[in-house]
């Protein structure tokens, strides 16, 4: 009797911080992993240690052009963007096309292949928001010409999209909106918060911290987010969902904590505050709960441990 093949997903970004961990997730659970990135800010070190592995494939392919994959696909999880304030500023046009024209390719991929599809979206659609925490009915408080725009606004009409495609074309689509999330293969120099304070800390250079740190930040560790992702995808819940954790703090007691963890000389110097950084953000995860019984388990401390330990490694290795 032939062997049962187990679904074959495709993953856009798929050699990013999410999509290399979502790669993995899927290899474990017998899928085909078909990762296409365009390497801008994805890495293939993400994705090394899966070379060899015959129900893995990567595709060197910029998802704003057209998709040619043969064969079935089941899955279609939609991750490529920029995905960094700092990489925003520096790849504004690209982030606006992976946000509309990729999301339209890899939509028009799901449809022709009768796959399911999955668009990573963003607590960033909510902008600065006037409802706290943020529930996913609330429509946010977005500035379209800010520099924060590209994204948002891409991300926000990659939502629209994925929903005209249910609608109109009766495509099977899951939107998750992903709040801050944090782990091992984040990018050293993405300019976000996380790698940066790790980063100086593990050096004993100045901690930045922008404006006098009192906006707010709620961090998920990677691997909760993974598992609230695989599970809204094999939901029926076509509606966007709130992943994160909701353990929200400010950006200067993250700093402190990141100083203590690292057993660090570090001191905190003020920056200034970037044009439209969200004062606050923390999801209300009652949806993910009642719908996909999902819940995040990894406290802060040994999450981060766990993150400094790559970053540690890293420099040890020189490769940062
Ligand atoms: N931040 C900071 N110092 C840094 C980098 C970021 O104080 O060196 C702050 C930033 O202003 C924001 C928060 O940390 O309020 C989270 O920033 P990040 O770039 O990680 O992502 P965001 O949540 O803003 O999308």
């Amino acid at each position: 009797m032939a062997e049962k093949q187990g679904p074959v997903s495709v993953i856009t970004g798929g050699a990013g911080f999410l999509g290399s961990h979502l790669a993995d997730y899927l290899l474990a659970r017998d899928h085909t992993v078909i990762v296409l990135d365009n390497l801008i800010t994805g890495n293939v070190a993400n994705i090394e240690h899966l070379a060899g592995n015959k129900r893995f494939k990567f595709i060197e392919h910029d998802v704003t052009e057209y998709i040619y994959l043969p064969g079935t696909v089941d899955y279609i999880f939609h991750f490529a963007s920029p995905a960094s304030p700092i990489d925003y500023l520096e790849l504004p046009i690209q982030t606006l096309k992976v946000g509309a024209l990729g999301t339209h390719k890899a939509l028009g991929l799901a449809r022709a292949k009768k796959a399911r599809f999955f668009l990573a979206s963003t607590s960033e659609v909510y902008g600065d928001p006037l409802e706290h925490p943020q529930t996913e009915q609330y429509w946010g408080n977005v500035n379209p010409i800010g520099p924060r725009g590209v994204y948002d606004e891409a991300k926000r009409f990659a939502e629209a999209m994925t929903m005209a495609y249910h609608r109109y074309h009766g495509v099977e689509t899951r939107i998750i909106r992903i709040f801050n999330t944090y782990g091992p293969r984040m990018r050293p120099n993405d300019g976000r918060v996380v790698p940066t304070f790790i980063g100086q800390a593990l050096r004993n250079q100045p901690i930045t911290v922008f404006g006098e740190g009192q906006q707010t930040r709620s961090f998920c560790f990677v691997s909760d987010l993974i598992e609230g992702i695989y599970r809204l995808m094999m939901s029926d819940c076509a509606e966007p969902v709130n992943i994160g954790n909701p353990h929200e703090m400010s950006v200067l007691q993250f700093a402190e904590e990141i100083i203590r963890l690292c057993d660090s000389q570090s001191e905190i110097v003020y920056k200034p505050l970037p044009e439209d950084d969200p004062k606050i953000r923390q999801p209300n995860i009652d949806k993910a709960r009642a719908v996909l019984g999902w819940e995040p388990h990894m406290p802060l401390e040994p999450g981060l441990n766990e993150t400094i330990a790559y970053f540690r490694e890293l420099i040890a290795k020189q490769v940062i």
